[in-house]
This record gives C-alpha cells, structure tokens and sequence, in this order.
C-alpha cells in the first residue's frame, strides 16, 4: 500500500559504511552510533542489538564519523520499512517534548509509538498481502471493535478496521448529520470566533462553556469545516472508557472516517487507529493523551476538551502535559488549537485575559435548562447519620417518591479509610507505606487493602496490639454509603460506580447503561461519575467529604476541588429544570464554596489568580521538582541537600528560587521512601538553563546513595 522503502536498493552498493546516530529507549543519556551500507533517513525505525539484547531504535541522524571507533561500531541488523519515515513535524514535536522534559530523545521517541512499533518483530508491514500483520495482537482492553472479532488480526486488518468501525456503531443518520441543531446565539457567536481562528490559519482560542453550554457541537460544527477543507482534526479527550456517549455523537455527525486510540485498546486495534490516522485514512482522530503523539499528515485543527484535567498529564516516564504539547504542535504547524472547559485551569485563564488565547464564552445551557441551584449544607451543628445531614436525607427521599434519580458523590472508594481499635491507639497501618490500609467489603466479605501498594491482607478479629475485639471502620467511603442507603432506603435501587465496581472488563460500560436506561434510583459514585456523563432524569446531586479537599498542602486543590464540583455539579437536570445540588460542609465561607453558590468561576479564577501572584505561583512563576527515592528518606534528603548545593554554587542559578528539599506527605512507598525538592522561577528560560547546567552531573551526585531521582517540569503536584 504505496509504503515507500526508505532508500532503494542498488546493485552498485556504496562500499564505505555510513553511520547513524540512533535513538533508544535505554535510561542513558544521548544517542548511539551504528552503521549501515547506505543512509537511512531519520525517522526511520531499525533493529539493532544493544548489548545482547535486540532492540528497536529510531535513525536521528547520519553522520560522517561516529562519536567512538570505528571498529567498534556494530552494523544496524535491519532497517523496518514497514511503516514509512516519521514525518519531519512528529520529529521536531518528540525533539522538543525531550528538551523541554529534560530526557534523552530515545525515551520520547520510542514509549509514544504503538507497542508494536517497537518490539523487535512484533510487525512486519506484510504489505504484499494488503495489510499489516500485528503478530501479537494483544488485547489487555475492552475495545467494541475487540469484543465483536473472534480471533487475531490477520493482513488486510487495516481496511477491515474501517467497516468494523461502521458496524459497530449506528450509521449516521441523515437528519442529523447536516449542521446538528440551530445554534444559540451565544454559540453562533462563538462558533464565530472559531471560524476567525480558523481563517487566520493559526492562534489558541479557550472556549470556556458551562457544563450543557454546547462545546461539543461547535468542535464537531469545526471539524466537518477542516475536513471539507481537505484536513484532518486530533480531538483530545480526558478518558474516552468513560465517555462513550462522545464517541457516539462524533460517529453519527462525522461518519467513520474516524480513529480513536487510548490505552485500554488491545495492540492490534491501537496499531490500526493509529496506521489510518498517520496514512490520512481517517479524517478525525479522537484519542486520550497519547493520541497525541500520532502523525496526522494533514492536521489542520486540535481540539482539547475539558482542557483542565489532571489526566493531560503523564504521570510516569516522560511527563508531559499533552494540552501544553497540543499547543506547540498547532503553534509549530501554524494550525488553530481549541481548548474547552467549564473551569479552564488557571495558566489557560490567564492567557486568555491577558489576550495570549481568544476567549469564547458559553455562559448559559443550550437546551435553556437553568443550571442547577447550589446550596451548601453547613454541616457543623447538624446531627448527622452515618455522614448525611437530614437535609440532604429528605432531599433523597423526596427525589425518590418523584421517581428522579439521585447521585451521591464522594471521593473516597472502599467501605472506610481506616480501621481503629476502641480501647488502644491501634490503626490500621500498611506495613510498607505511611498510609492507613482501607477496608473493604467486596461482596460482604472484609478486607485491607493499601491504595498506594496494593497490599492486601485480612480483617483481625482482634486488635493486633491489645486483643479487644471491639475494632471499628473509621470514616467511609462509597461502599458503606452504598450500604447505608440500602437499608435507609429499603425500595430504593442503589448502584455503586467506583473503581473497584468497574475493575472487570466491560464492567463500566454495563454499569453506566444500567444508570442511563434508569434502572438505578440513587447512585453512589467517586469523580467517575462526574466525567461527561448525562444521565436523563439526574435531579438530585448530594456531595460528601468535599472538605477533604479544601486543606491540602497543595496549591492547586482549591482550584481542583472547585473544577470537579462544578463538573460533579453539571450532572444534575440536563433534561429538565427544578435539579438541585447540595455540598455539606464545615466551611461554607470558603471562597471555593461562595463562588460555588454562584456558579463563577471568574470570580473564583480572579480570586486565586490574585493569590497566586502575591505567592509568586505559577502560573506567575515556572515549578520543576526534582524527586528521590531511597531506602531511607535521609539518603533521599542527603542526596536533594547536595543538589541543591550544587545548583546554587551555579552561575545559572540567578532568578531560580531552590528551595529545602522535604520528604513527600506519604513519605513511604513499597518499602521506598520519598522526598523531593522544588525548583522555582518566574521566567521559563532561568529555571530551564539551570537545570540544563544542573542535571547531567547528577547520576554521579546519586550513585550510591539513592535508588532513583527524576526531574519533572511543571509539576501538578506539589
Ligand atoms: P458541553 O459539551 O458544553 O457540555 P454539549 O455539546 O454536550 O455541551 O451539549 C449539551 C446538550 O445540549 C447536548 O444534549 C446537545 O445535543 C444539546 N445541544 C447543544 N447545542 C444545542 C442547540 N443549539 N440546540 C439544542 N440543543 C443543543
Ligand atoms: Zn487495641
Ligand atoms: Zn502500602
């Protein structure tokens, strides 16, 4: 299928030997020379051996001579034609994602290809037979397209794709695919505004819009008109598993010349989405955070929804933010980026006040649904039971007899966070982590379980320490308010959706039906739930333990906790009016909670902006963190301590602030314990030169006094 061979075979081959500096996904610094009877252009993926391990790599560069001896460069073992070159611009997108991030090209390069991509023969083109063979095709996921094909991927997988696409999903609709519904004038003027962006050929535009507001119509109404112009869209999501009603609406309104990758897809149909959408098979790719890193041969707009959530960020190896690097590559590629949100993280906000992005507003529902009214139930004199003011218990009861549905949201999974002894000091205590073991009650039965290890072991009888048997759950969390609203609620249908109750596969989508086809009167559910979701006759929305949120270390959780009530909020009446909210606190005079009641977040945003700045926080300030792992926090501490040192005796230390390293709150892990140590400077450019100065040198700084360090720039949690 026209993949062309990187360079053409010739009988009169050149007799000397041509070097490549080759990129691999090893934890050392730089590139490695290998060579070859001809050049191999950059981009193109080769096998060679590393060690006594084969491995795949990718050509950066020919060069005259290599970098060691000659007669110690090992020839390349094979050049992988089986996908042509990766284009120039994908090129330049990872170079710069490895500078920026402070990591050596091979571990930018490499990790963001399909794993097929880079497992010595895993794929071969097979372009004979009319398409690729994956030879394994594994699949860890849920995929539709995975559960309706028997078997493994075989050749011409690739165009078969296509049609299952088509099946799985209802064709779209004739009445519907035309422009969608009439606009509102709010979204008619923006939709404006995103055709100027779109006009002008390049610039960041926030659409920021209520939850209901219609975001999602203007990025389809955009991406038929850069399709029409003959381009392809990347239209960025959070979390596609919890979403699916978004890919439905992208299928009926764009039709399946569309490709979609997250990392729940088995090998085979990842390989697939993403050989249709670089080979401009497939018009739009929506995709998770990785989906990112595809070549789009004819990309002419990104969108990003839901702009400000924490899954942009990679959170292990390279961490990147895929919003901040969506925004490079449509600056780099002259092309619109949109970026939508209800609650725009603060650095997004203020470059649309300060006129960097074009701000587009949505400020009202489209179907004229009044949002939700707010009430925060002060929760400090009230008589609680089991956590539920009487408030919000005949606010249920009352949903109930309507025959409206109630969500229940709480951000803490498991039965209760801790278990406690009545009579001595005794907590349930991970043996490997600072954390408290939670306990769990799947199916009635009772165990611990560490969220940060995953260690589990059974319910004592008694107290560990003093043998009283009175030992009793501290707290809760969604499984004992599932259970407690059973027994309150005898008639009344209870589901749970969390984690643990979505863990099988295909267990979240059957969850989610049975939510949306009403066969659940109250559901209890952690920030899962309040993900995109519209659930039809959602009137009711009682939150508990927001608190919890309100006190933490970070800067950021504010802003967090206002973003998902606001989301968590958005659930309620969007099909119908009369829908309330109801946040208990002990804090209702938190700005958070006031702005809250009002459903502004510019108020909330100018509020924080102004004590960000007062701080010298970002997004007035650039954060990198550097982090260490030991068996004792002191090594850890030793090491960040002589790093530190180090930085400041530098002349690029100039304008960074460095401050004291200090253990991390959950000091200890597995077994490995953690401290960690903040960079901080108000220009970009400072912060960056001193780690450029700073870090090489640091391997030597570790050896011998810490398992592990790693740089990480913006960081999103402090
Ligand atoms: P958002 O992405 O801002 O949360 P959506 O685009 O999902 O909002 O729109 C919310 C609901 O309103 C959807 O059911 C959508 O079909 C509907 N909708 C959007 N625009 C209009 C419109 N102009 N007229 C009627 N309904 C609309
Ligand atoms: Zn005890
Ligand atoms: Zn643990």
């Amino acid at each position: 299928s026209g993949t062309p061979a990187p360079a053409a075979e010739t009988v009169s081959a050149v007799a000397s030997r041509v070097y490549l500096a080759v990129a691999l996904d090893v934890p050392l610094p730089g590139l490695f020379d290998y060579s070859h009877d001809r050049p191999v252009p950059p981009g193109v993926r080769v096998r060679v051996m590393f060690g006594r391990r084969a491995m795949v790599g990718m050509v950066w560069a020919v060069r005259d001579a290599p970098g060691v001896a000659a007669e110690r460069v090992r020839p390349i073992e094979a050049v992988l034609d089986d996908v042509p070159p990766m284009p120039a611009d994908w090129l330049r997108l990872a170079e710069f994602a490895a500078h920026y991030y402070h990591r050596p090209l091979g571990e930018v390069l490499l990790p963001v290809l399909p794993p097929s991509l880079r497992r010595p023969g895993a794929y071969t083109g097979a372009r004979s037979a009319g398409g690729p063979v994956c030879r394994a095709d594994r699949r860890p996921g849920t995929s539709r397209a995975a559960r309706k094909r028997k078997g493994g991927a075989d050749a011409g997988a690739v165009d078969a794709a296509a049609g299952e696409n088509a099946a799985a999903c209802p064709a779209p609709d004739p009445a519907r695919d035309g422009e969608g519904p009439v606009l509102t004038a709010a979204q008619a003027c923006a939709l404006e505004g995103l055709q100027d962006l779109l006009a002008a050929g390049s610039g960041v535009a926030l659409l920021h819009g209520v939850t209901g507001s219609g975001k999602t119509e203007l990025y389809l109404r955009l991406a038929r008109r850069v399709r029409a112009a003959g381009r392809q869209v990347l239209l960025l999501v959070p979390e596609i598993n919890l979403t699916p009603q978004l890919e439905h609406s992208v299928r009926a309104r764009l039709g399946d010349r569309l490709a979609v990758i997250h990392s729940r897809l088995s090998e085979g149909d990842r390989l697939r989405a993403w050989l249709r959408a670089s080979r401009g098979q497939a018009d739009i790719l929506l995709g998770t955070r990785l989906a990112l890193f595809t070549p789009l041969p004819r990309l002419g707009l990104i969108v990003v929804d839901e702009e400000h959530d924490a899954s942009y960020k990679q959170q292990d190896g390279l961490r990147y933010s895929a919003r901040d690097l969506a925004v490079w590559r449509g600056h780099d590629l002259k092309i619109p980026v949109v970026l939508g949100s209800a609650t725009p993280s603060l650095e997004t906000w203020r470059h649309a006040q300060e006129g960097g992005y074009r701000l587009l507003s949505l400020p009202e529902r489209a179907q004229a649904q009044p949002l939700p009214e707010i009430r925060l139930v002060d929760t400090r004199r009230a008589r609680l039971e089991q956590g539920f003011t009487p408030q919000l218990l005949d606010a249920l009861e009352a949903r109930l007899a309507q025959g409206g549905q109630s969500l229940v949201f709480i951000n803490r999974r498991g039965y209760a966070p801790v278990l406690r002894c009545a009579s001595c000091a005794w907590v349930s205590q991970c043996r490997r982590c600072t954390a408290h073991m939670v306990l769990h009650r799947p199916g009635g039965r009772h165990v611990l379980q560490c969220h940060h290890c995953g260690d589990a072991m059974p319910v004592p009888r008694a107290c560990p320490e003093c043998g009283d048997p009175d030992i009793q759950p501290m707290g809760r969390g969604t499984q004992r308010v599932e259970e407690f609203l059973a027994e309150r609620f005898p008639g009344a249908r209870v589901l749970r959706i969390d984690a643990d109750a979505t863990r099988l596969k295909g267990s979240a989508e059957a969850l989610f039906a049975r939510a949306h086809a009403g066969e659940a009167d109250i559901l209890v559910g952690t920030q899962m739930v309040s993900k995109g979701h519209d659930f039809a006759r959602l009137g009711l929305v009682g939150v508990l333990n927001a608190d919890a949120m309100l006190f933490s270390q970070d800067f950021r959780a504010p802003e967090r906790l206002f973003a998902q009530l606001m989301q968590v909020a958005g659930r309620a009446g969007r099909r119908q009016g009369g829908a309330e909210v109801m946040v208990q606190t002990d804090y209702p005079d938190q700005a958070v909670y006031q702005a809250l009641l009002r459903h502004d977040y510019q108020r909330f945003a100018a509020h924080c902006l102004e004590e960000r700045r007062d701080l010298g926080l970002p997004p007035f300030s650039s954060q990198a963190l550097l982090t260490a792992q030991a068996d004792r926090v002191r090594d850890a501490l030793d090491f960040l301590e002589a790093a530190r040192a180090r930085a400041r005796a530098l002349p690029e230390a100039a304008g960074v602030r460095v401050h004291d390293p200090v253990p991390l709150r959950i000091v200890r892990v597995a077994r490995v314990e953690r401290a960690q140590l903040l960079f901080e400077s108000d220009g970009r450019g400072a912060l960056h030169r001193l780690l450029r100065a700073l870090l090489p040198g640091l391997d030597e700084l570790a050896r011998g006094v810490v398992q592990h360090w790693g740089i990480e720039i913006d960081p999103q949690e402090i």
